[in-house]
């Protein structure tokens, strides 16, 4: 199997090419840009295996695009690169809105045009699966799950360049028939995760006792996934999804704000005990703008159809987590440097 990962030196992309390279044994081309989110480091451990290959472009670039697709000859493209920050993308959404919508489009066009070149068969295996969020939903009240029916109602610049990007991909399917498969996944946390988000941000300014910015009063609930187990259920929804369908990605794993920095700071207390208990670094401070209140997956679509599980639950995978940060500064000790955790996202006045 010939994979074309984009964003494969992201967070999300680096767990789903090592999964693909080390445990499918699949041939990956991976496809990244590099910007300050792509880190090269988090492949260590696939970079000199001989099914791995990397190219260093930009999805924007058609003709870097074509000459990947007609060099690869992939059957498979999961595309996962993308600007991927809420609070950046307040700051400024230009690069969100080129890389996820014009970068979007400009690989489904690349795609579209090799897939048209294949032998018969060929064409009814190849798959181009876009991965998104479950941000593209908008916000749940206090009940209720967002279902793959549910009406797209994004409030961010990023989750709304995000749902553009996911009607393009569906679009791409309705109109010429591209064998398009589209995930909606929950919020990722785990191992090479870049430090501007609410658990890393925290795992290392807890360890530095700095203090632990909490948006709001902490209230705001996410339904948490371990990244590893969203690398699986990639795999899956690509190898076995039914074409130009959706399928949303959850662990059944929801917290709030506060209880995940609470409880980041318990495991951390006990595996690295400090003078003071580490929570008494919480600071709450001013909120994101347009900040969603909860967000909850109904996954049921892919349990049923394609028996995925979670193999973490939140506390399993949160210990793992902090462990893997307390064992490998090497990792995130050049991108504290780089990024010590500023502020970003505030609207100025
Ligand atoms: P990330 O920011 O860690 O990585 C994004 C990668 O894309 C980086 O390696 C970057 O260099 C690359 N990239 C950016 N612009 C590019 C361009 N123009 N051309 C080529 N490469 C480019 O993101 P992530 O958290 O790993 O998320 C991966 C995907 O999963 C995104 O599409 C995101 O929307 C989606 N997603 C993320 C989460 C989450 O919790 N992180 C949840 C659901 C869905």
């Amino acid at each position: 199997m010939r994979v074309i990962v984009t964003g494969g030196a992201g967070f999300i992309g680096s767990a789903l090419v090592r999964h693909l390279v080390i445990e499918r044994g699949a041939e990956v081309l991976n496809i990244d840009a590099m910007t300050y989110a792509g880190n090269l480091a988090s492949l260590r451990d696939v970079a000199g295996r001989a099914n791995y290959r990397f190219l260093k472009a930009d999805i924007c670039d058609s003709a870097a695009m074509a000459q990947a697709f007609a060099d690869f000859r992939p059957e498979r493209v999961m595309h996962l690169a993308a600007e991927s920050h809420v609070d950046r993308s307040i700051t400024g959404a230009a690069d969100f809105i080129r890389t996820n919508v014009i970068g979007t489009f400009t690989l489904l066009e690349a795609a579209r045009s090799h897939w048209e070149g294949l032998e018969t068969a060929a064409r009814e295996a190849f798959r181009f699966l876009h991965v998104s969020t479950d941000e593209v939903y908008g916000s749940l009240g206090t009940e209720g799950l967002f279902a793959e029916t549910t009406p797209y109602d994004p409030s961010s610049p990023y989750s709304a360049s995000k749902a553009s990007s996911d009607h393009l991909a569906k679009a791409w399917h309705r109109t010429y028939g591209l064998p398009v498969v589209v995930s909606n996944c929950s919020n990722n946390y785990g191992p090479y995760h870049f430090p501007e988000k609410l658990i890393p941000l925290t795992i290392l300014n807890a360890l530095a006792g700095q203090a632990l910015p909490v948006y709001g009063k902490g209230e705001n609930v996410r339904d948490w996934l371990y990244v590893e187990d969203h690398a699986r259920a990639l795999d899956l929804i690509a190898a076995r999804g039914r074409v130009g369908e959706t399928y949303n990605v959850g662990g059944r794993n929801e917290r709030r704000n506060i209880d995940v920095v609470r409880r980041i700071c318990a495991v951390l207390d006990e595996l690295r005990p400090g003078a003071a208990p580490r929570e008494e670094l919480i600071a709450f401070v001013a909120d994101r703008p347009g900040h969603d209140a909860r967000y909850a997956i109904d996954a049921s679509r892919l349990e049923g159809e394609l028996g995925w599980r979670a193999q973490e639950d939140f506390d399993s995978g949160i210990a793992k987590t902090v462990a893997w940060y307390l064992d490998n500064a090497w990792w995130w000790e050049p991108l504290r440097e780089r990024y010590a955790g500023e502020r970003l996202g505030l609207r100025a006045g």
